[in-house]
């Protein structure tokens, strides 16, 4: 049932002479999350699997890598979702705590997850460090992306895209997905996706093979304006401080992110206030949440985040627009602030 974009929605495929074959049942697998995996692991070095977000994703990794009393070690200020995560998972014995992921990880710690950059306050993580400690590696590459950082290269064991982001590209499509280094964690990972049903739809897998078509494109447009963006926010009277790995002298970004530092930024005004002010008087990027889409967002996180963050920390995902148009639009927010 492959229509001719290579899209099948099929739920369920015949026996073939009574026997299972390549294909059984969509929560299994099917022909387009495969082929789009194979794409994505390709880019990544890996094995991928598909699911149907980012966090079905990361919660497939506690279920399946991790067990009741174990204590995972997760990079402080990294995506405030993961932390919520390991909240509600509580109850069922999961155990984290959160440590500067510029350095090597807590000994003790049963799992080690990491995230380049971190979203939102957009540090860089020693990935070799956290490759030499006993426990595996997940390293969160949602705002890298494989077109500037491949983590299993440098000894991470499974890395994670919120495909939501700059894989899928457009903020049309709600994915995630884990690529593995290793076979055995890869099967007992896509043996709870299968359990839990937490797979992502033929659709949404279609919609991920043609945004790879555009991915390095993209990308490497936005590391170059947001790298731009940044430099000229740091100079701006309003802006307190401006967080950007390609700002300064950042020995982890030039050793993990060589070819770019990515379309993520983020900067504090005075306040929350201020922040307020600021979102609410962009024109042309949108006061949104989310990153990593073609058109530019820019939110407050504190909102989300409350105490985790500064009060006047603006968050600003990088599009395809023009630089100097983007500047425009800011430089006449910031005069609000
Ligand atoms: N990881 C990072 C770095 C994210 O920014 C997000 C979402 O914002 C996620 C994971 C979760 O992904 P999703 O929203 O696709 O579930």
């Amino acid at each position: 049932m492959t229509d001719e974009t290579g899209l099948d929605r099929s739920t369920r495929w015949p026996y073939v002479h009574g026997e299972l074959g390549p294909y059984s049942y969509s929560r299994f697998d099917h022909p387009t999350g495969v082929a789009a995996e194979r794409a994505l692991g390709e880019l990544d070095g890996g094995q991928a699997l598909l699911f149907a977000s980012g966090m079905a994703a990361a919660t497939a990794i506690v279920l399946g890598l991790s067990e009741p009393g174990k204590t995972i070690a997760l990079g402080e200020g990294c995506y405030y979702g993961t932390t919520r995560l390991f909240e509600q998972l509580a109850p069922w014995g999961v155990r984290y705590l959160q440590y500067d992921q510029a350095g090597p990880p807590p000994d003790g710690a049963d799992l080690v997850w990491i995230e380049i950059p971190g979203n939102p306050l957009l540090t860089v993580p020693d990935i070799e460090a956290a490759a030499a400690h006993p426990a595996p590696v997940v390293c969160d590459a949602t705002a890298a992306t494989p077109v500037l950082c491949r983590p299993l290269e440098h000894g991470v064991d499974v890395v994670l895209h919120s495909v939501t982001k700059y894989l899928g590209g457009h903020h049309d499509v709600l994915l995630g997905a884990l690529v593995f280094g290793d076979e055995a964690n890869h099967d007992r990972v896509k043996a709870t996706r299968m359990q839990t049903g937490a797979i992502a739809s033929p659709d949404s897998a279609w919609l991920l093979l043609r945004s790879l078509k555009t991915l390095e494109v993209r990308v490497l447009r936005q590391s170059e304006t947001a790298l731009e963006l940044a430099r000229r926010l740091a100079d701006h009277p309003r802006v307190e401080v401006a967080r950007y790995p390609g700002l300064g002298p950042d020995p982890l970004a030039e050793q993990y992110m060589a070819g770019g530092y990515g379309g993520l930024l983020s900067f504090d005004v005075a306040d929350a206030d201020a922040a307020r002010r600021v979102e609410s008087a962009t024109r042309l990027i949108a006061n949104a949440t989310s990153l990593g889409g073609v058109e530019s967002t820019i939110e407050g996180r504190f909102r989300w985040e409350g105490d985790r963050v500064p009060p006047g920390l603006l968050r600003l995902s990088v599009g395809l627009e023009d630089v100097d148009t983007l500047w425009g639009d800011l430089d006449q927010a910031l005069a609000n602030a």
